[in-house]
């Protein structure tokens, strides 16, 4: 499919916005009383730092809502507005956090149902509103909602849209896209979709493997099925890595990327020569100054005396692990969790641990004076973060 040219024929059609509906004002207000927190406003006019009985906050200086996702709510909500008697569906998650979702279902926004690891658009009819999230959806989503006659509302980041760009010139340039990130994340699906070759690399070391398969050959076969869910349609190791763009999921952590493109354009460099670079290696940045800026701001927060951490956001969202993953390579303890109902009666708490897996912890606040460091996700309401701040505190005076 010729993905620019429907990219730019649906952007023309009448039965598509990415802009809202000019009920900005009204949702606005809706959005404030909803989402923010005055607690939080004050913590950040007192230099991030709050103290209540023995208890002493440190929040990072850049956490919680992105304009991405303030956003993608704010359409969100102004669609509902706007439309109010049709129905509305979400491809996804508007975003990933709960409490933001379940105001998305009272507001009657239906996700599309998924069935065995596909989504069921048979429940969409023509002149249903569809909202596509902010990390965007595939091209082939697109296309069905499009052929059916849907009314689409775009909320998809502008900075994820800039890593489309880039994957399409990769795809005009005839460059492989290698592409950072998780291949089932919802963005890297959709990025890919826009790609001709590409392949998903998760890490470093994965990256180091197709250098070196870049430099010096290997196993085929071995290489193929380790990427088998991670490269476009009859990728050929042999002949599809000679010309490599870089691109992101705009939430894996940034100096990953960063060193990704380097192992890479060494690489290239290695075996073309630096005259010949350029036309086997592309890199422009892509990597979102929000998910910069909290990384940013947690590798700070981190360089302070805390005897724990709290990393608060959706399970699945792919920045708030990032976080989390800096607190783990610095032994701080610290708990990733997505709402206040995970800090239980008796000091104890229900928290993500890096593998994904759900575990309990009791006694995990300590006795005495303690200083909490707190972050949150792209997706993570101040309300959420004022919840549960106060019920450490509340907690604390118990034990
Ligand atoms: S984290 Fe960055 S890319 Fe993602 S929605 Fe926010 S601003 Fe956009």
């Amino acid at each position: 499919m010729d993905t620019k040219a429907f990219k730019r024929s649906l952007q023309h059609s009448e039965n598509y916005n990415r802009k809202g509906f000019g009920h900005q004002a009204e949702v606005a207000t809706q959005l404030q009383s909803e989402y923010q927190s005055s607690l939080i406003q004050q913590i950040r006019d007192r230099n991030y730092t709050w103290q209540r009985g023995d208890v002493t906050i440190r929040l990072a200086q850049a956490f919680g809502f992105c304009w991405g996702v303030e956003r993608a709510v704010a359409m969100a909500y102004e669609t509902r507005q706007h439309f109010p008697t049709e129905r509305i569906w979400i491809t996804n998650e508007i975003i990933h956090n709960p409490s933001v979702n379940q105001r998305m279902q009272e507001m009657e926004v239906q996700f599309v149902p998924v069935e065995a690891n596909q989504k069921d658009f048979s429940v969409v009819d023509q002149g249903d509103v569809v909202i596509l999230p902010a990390f965007g959806a595939s091209v082939q989503e697109m296309q069905i909602l499009h052929d059916k006659g849907c009314q689409i509302v775009d909320t998809t980041c502008p900075w994820v849209s800039k890593v489309w760009n880039t994957v399409e010139k990769h795809k005009k340039g005839e460059y492989t896209s290698i592409i950072h990130g998780k291949y089932k994340h919802e963005e890297t699906v959709a990025t890919s979709s826009f790609a001709g070759k590409y392949l998903i690399v998760l890490n470093l070391q994965e990256a180091e493997y197709v250098s070196k398969y870049i430099l010096n050959g290997g196993n085929r076969e071995e290489f193929l099925a380790k990427f088998a869910k991670a490269c476009s349609a009859g990728f050929d190791p042999d002949k599809d890595l000679e010309k490599v763009g870089i691109a992101n999921q705009t939430t894996m952590l940034k100096g990953d990327t960063e060193k990704i493109g380097k192992i890479f354009e060494k690489t290239m460099m290695q075996k073309y020569g630096p005259t010949e670079l350029n036309q086997h290696f592309q890199n422009f940045n892509t990597i979102c100054d929000a998910t910069q800026e909290r990384q940013d701001a947690m590798l700070e927060l981190v360089e302070d005396h805390l005897d724990l951490m709290v990393v608060i956001g959706g399970f699945n969202s792919s920045n708030t692990t990032q976080l989390q993953q800096i607190a783990f390579d610095r032994s701080i303890p610290s708990y990733h969790i997505d709402c206040v109902e995970r800090i239980k009666a008796g000091n104890t708490i229900e928290h993500r641990q890096l593998t994904g897996e759900l575990v309990t912890t009791e006694h995990w606040l300590p006795e005495g004076k303690i200083a909490v460091g707190i972050t949150s996700g792209a997706s993570t309401p101040d309300k959420v973060v004022e919840d549960i701040i106060e019920k450490i505190f509340a907690l604390k005076t118990t034990l």
